[in-house]
Parts: C-alpha cells; sequence; structure tokens
C-alpha cells in the first residue's frame, strides 16, 4: 500500500513518535523519521528499519532542515522534567529555533504543519479542567520553564506563520500519555512505578500524592493526533488531547501496585519545584470537532504497558 504523501516526524524515534511513525506507514504513507536521539532509540522503530516506506535520518531539528514533504508532524523535543531540564536551553532552543525551522521549511514546500503542544502551557492551572481559552498560569523563570515557555512561544510562532504566511498549520496540546515505549529511566510517573513495582522496589511519591494528573494511552492520543491531521483547513487549534479521567498519584501508584502485584511500598520524596497540583483536559472540543474521545481504560492501558516493561527488563 503507498499514498504517495510524504510525511515527516520530527523526534520519530522517541515514545509518541515511534508509534506515530507505524501508524503512518502502516497506511502506506513514506515516513521520514527525524531524530537527535537525545532520548529516542533506534530500537523504538526496530519494527520499520528496512521498510521500504521509511527513512530514518539522524538531524537536530535546531539546524535547518531541506527535504520534500507534504505533511509535518514536529515532535521533536523531550518531555520528561529529568531530560528536558538536563540541558535547559538545549529544550528551549528545540522548541522555539526547531519551529522556526520546521515552519520555514512547512512555508517552503507547503506542507501541512502539526505541532505536539502540551498541557504544560497551562503551568499550575486556577482553572479546572482546562479549556482550550484558558491562558495558563507559568512561572516563566522556574526549573520547568525551559519546556513550558519553550512550547508557548512555539504555538506562537505557529499561529503568527499562519495568520502572516498562510502556513497550514494544527496544534494539539497533549496531557500526560503513556504506553509502551516509554524510556524505563526518563523519570516519568507510569514508567517510574511500573518499573518499580515489577522490581519490588520502593513506590517513589514526590510530596504526599495528592496532586493529580489525567493519563491518555499512546493508541488514543495517535488517534486523535491523526484526525486532526486530516481535519478541515480552518480547524487549526488549539485542541486539548488526553484522557479526562483524573486521579491522585497515589490513586495511581496504587492502582499499578494492584495490577503488578510484588512487595513494593510507597515511599514519600520531596515534591519538585513547581510541580503543576492538578491537571484534567477539557476535550469538548476535541469530540465536537473532531468525534475523537478516549476508548482504552486506564486499566487496559496499564496492563499493556505492564506487559511491556516486563518483557523489556527479563531480556
Ligand atoms: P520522547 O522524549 O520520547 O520523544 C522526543 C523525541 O524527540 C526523542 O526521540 C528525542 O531524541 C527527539 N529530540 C529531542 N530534541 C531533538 C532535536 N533538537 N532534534 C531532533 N530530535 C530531537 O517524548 P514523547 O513523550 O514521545 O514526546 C513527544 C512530543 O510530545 C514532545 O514534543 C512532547 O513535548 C510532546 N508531549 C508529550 C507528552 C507525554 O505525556 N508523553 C505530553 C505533552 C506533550
Ligand atoms: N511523580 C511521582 N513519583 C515519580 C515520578 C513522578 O510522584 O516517581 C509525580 C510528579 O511529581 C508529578 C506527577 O507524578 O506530580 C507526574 O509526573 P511526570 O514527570 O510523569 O509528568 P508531569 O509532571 O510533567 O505531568
Amino acid at each position: 500500500m503507498k499514498t504517495d504523501d510524504r510525511v515527516l516526524v520530527t523526534g520519530g524515534a522517541g515514545f509518541i513518535g515511534s508509534h506515530l511513525c507505524e501508524r503512518l506507514v502502516a497506511a502506506g504513507d513514506e515516513v521520514l523519521c527525524v531524530d537527535n536521539f537525545f532520548t529516542g532509540r533506534r530500537a523504538n522503530v526496530a519494527s520499520l528499519l528496512g521498510h521500504p516506506n521509511f527513512e530514518i535520518m539522524r538531524h537536530d531539528i535546531t539546524c535547518p532542515l531541506f527535504v520534500e514533504v507534504d505533511r509535518i508532524f514536529n515532535l521533536a523535543c523531550p518531555a520528561s522534567p529529568i531530560h528536558y531540564q538536563f540541558d535547559p536551553v538545549q529544550t528551549t532552543k528545540t522548541s522555539v529555533h526547531g519551529a522556526i525551522n520546521m515552519l520555514g521549511l512547512a512555508k517552503r514546500v507547503r506542507a501541512k504543519i502539526l505541532q505536539a503542544s502540551t498541557s504544560e502551557v497551562y503551568g499550575d492551572p486556577e482553572v479546572h479542567p482546562q479549556p482550550e481559552e484558558y491562558w495558563g498560569r507559568v512561572n516563566p523563570i522556574g526549573v520547568r520553564a525551559c519546556y513550558d515557555e519553550g512550547k508557548r512561544c512555539a504555538e506562537t510562532l505557529f499561529f503568527d506563520y499562519y495568520r502572516q504566511h498562510n502556513v497550514a498549520i494544527k496544534v494539539i496540546r497533549i496531557f500526560n500519555t503513556y504506553g509502551p515505549r516509554m524510556h524505563p529511566n526518563d523519570g516519568r510517573v507510569v514508567s517510574n512505578f511500573i518499573v518499580q513495582a515489577l522490581q519490588n522496589q520502593d513506590i517513589t511519591i514526590y510530596g504526599r500524592g495528592e496532586q493529580t494528573r489525567s493519563f491518555c494511552y499512546v493508541d488514543d492520543l495517535i488517534d486523535g493526533m491523526l484526525k486532526m491531521m486530516d481535519s478541515d483547513a480552518d480547524l487549526v487549534g488549539p485542541i486539548n488531547m488526553g484522557n479526562p479521567r483524573e486521579l491522585s498519584i497515589i490513586q495511581l501508584a496504587e492502582t499499578v501496585l494492584s495490577l503488578v502485584g510484588g512487595r513494593s511500598k510507597l515511599v514519600f520524596k520531596p515534591l519538585p519545584k513547581d510541580d503543576p497540583k492538578q491537571r484534567q483536559p477539557d476535550i469538548s472540543k476535541a469530540k465536537s470537532s473532531l468525534g475523537w474521545e478516549p476508548q482504552v481504560s486506564l486499566e487496559d492501558g496499564l496492563a499493556r504497558t505492564i506487559d511491556y516493561f516486563r518483557r523489556q527488563i527479563c531480556e
């Protein structure tokens, strides 16, 4: 199967990017995966290496890229706090210079371009759940700002290229997403808890564990991303994508423990700085304009993710 559509996925060797590449290749698209392998791994796209419709290129999107493509999914950017805070200047450059380079490319070759933005643009929100109209509450000089403000500036650039240069844009704001191929050491809560539970280690709860998040299984997110990319030209976003089922971090730990079993105990560690207290997407727009809402329950998604990590740990 071949659609003749050439699709660029930046960050394609990362967690979400690798699932997207697989879905695009399966749909018959010709996929160019661009990645600097900061957090991504060739192993994530192992099933695609050698496929005639798949190509992988080592490239950092802070540098210009000249390729001929019809659609661009801009996902390149470390997403876990420990990775994006490792080299914060590079994180801002990836979001800002990267967006300028990819928007410049989209403008030159008249490609449609989708930005993987984030719920972090809402910061530590005072409005709950978060609708797209909410402008957010971000500390511009805090340790999370390299990511939050970088992504906010990228959104600004997307909307200015749209208004000023008529570039066909799509912006989605992704809420916490999990699934197979999360990096086992990237410090995100779902991967941490599963790996700790599988190894009978203590489950590390930051703060009192009362802060909330809403977790979306990766397959659901990919469905939404593809629907958004294929939507009418006047639907530019931003559109929230996430699972509205909200739970506290303690509840997540208890759910993971009940699914894995084992002897782990909960231990409490200091809360990282600027850690948002609550987060839940209002997905009314995604429902009404795309007919999209998550289908995979937390228990099913966690069970699939646990299977993945169990295989990784045993290998
Ligand atoms: P990830 O870290 O697994 O993937 C990011 C990929 O981008 C990696 O393969 C990394 O090597 C690559 N990359 C980083 N900087 C780059 C650069 N300068 N040039 C080229 N490649 C670069 O993270 P993920 O969870 O798959 O996130 C993908 C995208 O989705 C990110 O833009 C992230 O901000 C966004 N997002 C993710 C979540 C989530 O919960 N997973 C939530 C909100 C937004
Ligand atoms: N968290 C935790 N233990 C861990 C890792 C994370 O309690 O081992 C907490 C973290 O403080 C935050 C929530 O889980 O409140 C989600 O953290 P993650 O890094 O996954 O994502 P983000 O904070 O960006 O939503």
